[in-house]
């Protein structure tokens, strides 16, 4: 499996000098199956550049599309996405939810007042795979579970046949409250390092530091240090910190890769850890 990050930024695009290395898009990642079939995980603005790619390619095969939720730095590169406007697309996107069921019927971004073209009027063939359970896909089989974060969102975790896994939980807030007041969290750690248990890759939301909290509690993302605890407990071979503060430079990232690099040489000797940036391309090996 080869996983390619298209977006690593949360919230809103930021473009700018301070942000080159690591990138301004927000959240999108190409999973390329031992098979070559193309999955993405999430649509924001990185979407954009990954359409210009499968074109250059002349890829022709379906393209599955999961979504977490609809929050709009997961969905913003979806009318700027290439394909959509050739006939020969076909595009197969994957609700796990009643939530996303809903969601994508009637998607928000092409109902002419957020965007000028109309749903109905894509070129593309775009279909839809209504299933709660578990959606097999080429060579791969995909699960899903529910997050922690503000109007619900779903993670991902794919197993391809080559024994390759990679485990996408964006967003998700570790240790908060739940999603509305008094509400239980979406799912515990323990269900969440279940989920992810041996895991090839991890990529998990990482928005904050210690030093946010607590005044970005409830917010619906995580702190490094309980991302890479729960890395550590589901054991897990690399942990991607995902989805960065548009408040986050080059540098203040570079800060984080060095000191979470520190804790897992500490305390998680055989855990990898890196920083997501755009363009970063991980090929995932069974050991
Ligand atoms: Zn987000
Ligand atoms: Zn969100």
């Amino acid at each position: 499996m080869r996983v390619r990050f298209w977006g690593v930024r949360g919230s809103v695009p930021t473009p700018g000098p301070s942000t080159v290395r690591y990138g301004g898009n927000t959240v999108c990642l190409e999973v390329r199956l031992a098979d070559g079939t193309l999955i993405v995980l999430d649509a924001g603005t990185g979407l954009r550049e990954l359409g210009k790619s499968i074109e250059a390619e002349h890829y022709t095969n379906p393209i599955h599309l999961f979504i977490t939720h609809a929050h709009w730095d997961h969905i913003l590169g979806l009318p700027f996405f290439g394909p959509v406007y050739k006939k020969e697309t076909r595009i197969v996107m994957h609700p796990t939810t009643e939530r996303g069921i809903s969601r994508t019927r009637n998607p928000i971004m092409f109902d002419t007042a957020h965007f000028p073209v109309a749903f109905g009027d894509l070129p593309a063939t775009i279909e839809r795979v209504e299933n709660l359970g578990i959606h097999r896909i080429g060579s791969a089989s995909v699960r899903h579970i529910e997050l922690n974060h503000p109007g619900g969102a779903t993670g991902y975790r794919i197993d391809d046949a080559d024994g390759t896994s990679i485990v996408y939980l964006t967003d998700n807030e570790l240790s908060g409250p739940g999603p509305t007041p008094g509400s239980m969290p979406g799912s515990t750690i323990e269900e969440l390092a279940t989920f992810s248990e041996r895991a090839t890759l991890l990529v998990h939301d990482a928005q904050y530091t210690n030093a946010d909290m607590p005044a970005k509690r409830g917010w619906g993302h995580s702190v490094v240090d309980e991302v890479l605890e729960l890395a550590k407990l589901a054991s897990v071979e690399t942990i991607a910190l995902h989805h960065h503060d548009p408040d986050r430079d080059d540098d203040a990232l570079d800060a984080i890769g060095e000191s979470a690099a520190a804790w897992v040489k500490t305390n998680a000797p055989s855990l990898a850890s890196v920083v997501a940036a755009e363009g970063l391309v991980l090929d995932l090996k069974q050991h």
